[in-house]
């Protein structure tokens, strides 16, 4: 730290993304990418439909927001696009909490809800998940907090249905709920059609995970209009042009090919019954996903020490060294080709084939 720094961050500890080693090529199976990048047709029309890049982005991303406003049966005042979802989390956190309104999150989540607390100076609470690991929707209900819920919760890939979490929206009215559907796209069904009845709901999505779009850096929330505005008077206050041209055109192209994005959705969810199959066949406990990756452990051998011999032999995974979940690793559903990698791996460290 140098001594210019503001006293303020001192005590800061930074969100720790998942490693991205450039030292050899690994199977990368730990940050739930999408195994399938963006079709080449989808490369050349953005790069075909692409603002001069002399020019700004457009702030209001209006070509973008109409369709996917379409595509989602929103009006486009409902929505606001930026830089990967963790921006619009982050702006959630600076609009809607503070003081007289900590935030509520589950103790096992998505590790950049506490860092964003931490950077705003936002009190928060940590609701224990059930002893496996599966949300308690009665444990947020008339909590008067700012709510923040992954579902599927990250990164134990359980989902919650919209009839559950609805008593949640409406036990906490002068609060708002924001539910974090970043992996919604592998079999959850979404709360955006609850945005008419619950102004207090915020939903927030990425492009980063079932629409091939990490790179790109492509998020959005959708919300009720007034909601929206109070996101964007912080965003104009901080980067208008937060989403730039060619991300906006290639988020344009992948609406448009909302088929090939569905059909990858299906091919992961196949890939994850059965690397579901095949871990379990070989005596790890898994928990049932609904997202792109499975959370799963042996009692063959600790968590961290799996992760580190599946990366000496060339394997990703991720590995959180935390109080109940150490024992697991999470594994991102790559296609077959990838999984095969991984459980060829996982015998020749465990010993022996199924
Ligand atoms: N929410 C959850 C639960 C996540 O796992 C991630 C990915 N790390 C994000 C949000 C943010 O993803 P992005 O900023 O790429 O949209």
């Amino acid at each position: 730290m140098s001594r210019f720094f503001s006293g303020r961050y001192a005590a800061l500890t930074p969100y720790t993304p998942g490693e991205q080693p450039q030292d050899q090529v690994y199977t990368k199976l730990n940050t739930n990418e999408s195994p399938f990048p963006p079709s080449q047709a989808v490369l050349e029309w953005a790069s075909a439909n692409t603002r001069s890049l002399n020019l700004y982005s457009d702030p209001e991303g209006t070509e973008l927001r109409a369709a996917l406003a379409e595509l989602l049966e929103v009006e486009p005042e409902n929505l606001i696009l930026t830089n990967g979802s963790d921006e619009v989390l982050n702006l959630a956190f600076m609009a809607f909490c503070d003081e007289a309104h900590p935030a509520a999150f589950p103790d096992i989540t998505y590790g950049f809800y506490p860092v964003f607390a931490a950077l705003n100076r936002i009190p928060y609470v940590q609701i224990p998940l059930r002893a496996d690991f599966s949300i308690a929707p009665e444990d947020y209900c008339d909590v008067s907090k700012t709510i923040f819920l992954a579902n599927p919760n990250a990164p134990t890939g359980l989902l919650l249905t919209p009839e559950q979490i609805e008593p949640i929206l409406r036990s906490n009215p002068d609060s708002v709920v924001v539910v974090d559907e970043a992996y919604i796209d592998f079999g959850g069904r979404s709360c955006i059609p609850l945005i008419r009845k619950h102004k207090n709901l915020l939903v927030t999505r990425t492009f980063s995970k079932s629409r091939s779009l990490a790179g790109g850096r492509l998020g959005f929330g959708v919300a009720d209009a007034a909601l929206i505005r109070d996101l964007n008077t912080l965003r104009y206050s901080t980067n208008p042009y937060n989403v730039n041209s060619l991300t906006l055109a290639l988020g344009l192209a992948l609406v448009r090919d909302e088929d090939t994005v569905q059909a990858n959705c299906r091919a992961i969810m196949e890939v994850r019954t059965e690397t579901t199959r095949a871990l379990e066949a070989r005596g790890f406990t898994v928990l049932p996903s609904s997202a792109n990756f499975v959370f799963a452990k042996t009692p063959k051998m600790e968590g961290a020490a799996l992760y580190q011999a599946l990366k000496a032999k060339g394997v990703l995974v991720r590995h959180f060294d935390s109080p109940r979940i150490r024992d697991f690793n999470r594994i991102t559903i790559g296609t077959r080709e990838q999984m095969q990698v991984l459980f060829q791996a996982l015998d020749d460290i465990l010993g022996g084939t199924p």
